[in-house]
């Protein structure tokens, strides 16, 4: 920013040095902060809920780092896995337990995926389903929604919601025009847009893959019957049908989103919570669509950090934290006392917003349209929000800087916390014009 480098925070010092180095200053484009007219906060560690960064401030976290995080940071248990799995080195290229031990437990909580492959990145977990699908329905078509995120794949980037909708950028440059002609992307919410596709190339479609809670828009609730309809439709002209539960999975339920709504997908992909903070993806589904990958099959994917032994040690303590009876149960009452909250807060200020929340996750839109889609999602005032999160900063919360993301809540967010940023986003909220 304009101030001399003498008053300049730490963390804005860090990010001037890391702009000469590292593209944008950041690794990921949403952690630079700009729509919402800000420099990024450098984090120094984190414990529970929080984060305290390298100025010394804390904050009540809202992003638990964009979904992983459900037990708060620096969970006891996950530590200790860490630790113990450390000491045997971090990374050996060859099969070890904890893959075997991570591969029976997912499976075992998300029924639809008989067989699993680890992958690094949400991005890969995506990307190698659709390769998946394609190979298996001999198809080359992909259906998409308008503002879902699924990584950043090539068939991926056309409306994609999240870091480009903050950006404002539609689709990026890079992809050529021969792979984004394949992937049809539809409004979300509209079974009638999917049917009209699927009646125009009935052949050619190979896969639907779909958020099935979208987080990547702010957070967009399927309408009642709309992933039904979608199952319906895919099972009808040949299709597959991808749940891209890399958010959702062991956050919205202990079975993710498709035990929440009862829908049974051909594939799902999963990341964030299964690695407890290290990086990891996986994606799985029917054993006859998953034996077509090598050695197995035809259809190739590998990795060289692939079934991490830290990464796993790390995804199956996380999960096997989450299993005691009751907790989705308290992370959902949770939830529930912020929504009430911040919905309370509507009559101290002109300014109309919306709340949309699912155990785990809540969103707050600045308009006075209520969200079903990226258009409508869209109409929220980014400025407004801009001001808000800048608010919400100084009183020591720490709220995903997009209008564009989900929030998210973890099981160690205490009853005060959440009352605390109750009356943060009240006195933010009454402070907007
Ligand atoms: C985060 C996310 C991805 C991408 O995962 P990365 O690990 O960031 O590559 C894909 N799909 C959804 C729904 C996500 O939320």
């Amino acid at each position: 920013m304009s101030q001399p480098v003498l008053t300049a925070t730490k963390s804005e010092q860090a990010f001037a040095k890391a702009e000469k180095v590292i593209a944008g200053g950041v690794n990921s484009p949403v952690r630079a902060c700009k729509s919402v007219g800000a420099t990024p906060i450098f984090i120094d560690r984190a414990d529970g809920p929080y984060l305290h960064d390298i100025d010394g401030k804390s904050y009540i976290d809202y992003v638990g780092s964009w979904g992983p995080m459900i037990l708060g940071h620096s969970h006891p248990r996950v530590l200790e896995a860490l630790e113990h799995a450390i000491q045997h080195g971090t990374s050996y290229g060859a099969p070890s337990i904890g893959e075997v031990d991570l591969a029976e437990l997912v499976c075992r909580l998300v029924p639809s995926m008989e067989m699993v492959r680890m992958v690094c990145s949400g991005t890969e977990a995506c990307m190698s389903a659709i390769r998946l699908a394609r190979a298996y329905t001999k198809r080359k078509m992909v259906i998409k929604f308008d503002g879902c995120y699924h990584g950043h794949a090539d068939s991926f980037l056309v409306r994609a919601g999240s870091g480009l909708a903050t950006l404002g950028i539609a689709s990026s440059p890079g992809v050529p025009e021969e792979i984004s002609k394949l992937t049809l992307s539809l409004p979300y919410n509209d079974l009638e847009a999917v049917k009209k596709a699927f009646e125009k190339f009935p052949q050619e479609i190979a896969c639907i893959i779909v958020e099935p809670i979208v987080g990547n828009s702010g957070l967009i609730l399927p309408k009642e019957g709309y992933l039904a309809g979608l199952r319906e439709l895919a099972t009808k002209y040949g299709a597959l049908l991808i749940l891209d539960e890399v958010m959702t999975g062991f956050r919205v339920s202990a079975g993710g989103a498709q035990k929440l709504y009862n829908i049974t997908p051909d594939l799902t992909c999963l990341g964030k919570i299964i690695g407890g903070g290290l990086p990891v993806g996986a994606y799985g589904g029917r054993k006859e669509i998953m034996e077509m990958i090598a050695p197995l099959g035809p259809v190739y994917q590998a990795g060289t950090l692939a079934g991490n032994p830290l990464s796993m040690a790390a995804g199956l303590a996380q999960l096997k934290s989450l299993s005691p009876s009751g907790t989705y149960e308290k992370l959902e009452f949770l939830t529930k006392r912020l929504a009430d909250g911040l919905i309370a807060c509507q009559s101290k200020t002109k300014v109309p917003f919306q709340v949309v929340s699912v155990c785990g996750m809540i969103s707050v839109f600045f308009t006075d349209k209520p969200v079903v889609d990226l258009e409508s999602a869209m109409t929220s005032n980014t400025e407004r929000f801009g001001k808000f999160w800048r608010k919400m900063i100084d009183s020591g919360t720490y709220w995903p800087p997009s209008q564009f993301e989900s929030a998210f809540i973890s099981l160690v967010h205490s009853n005060r916390d959440i009352d605390e940023t109750i009356s943060a986003f009240e006195q933010a909220v009454s402070q907007l014009d």
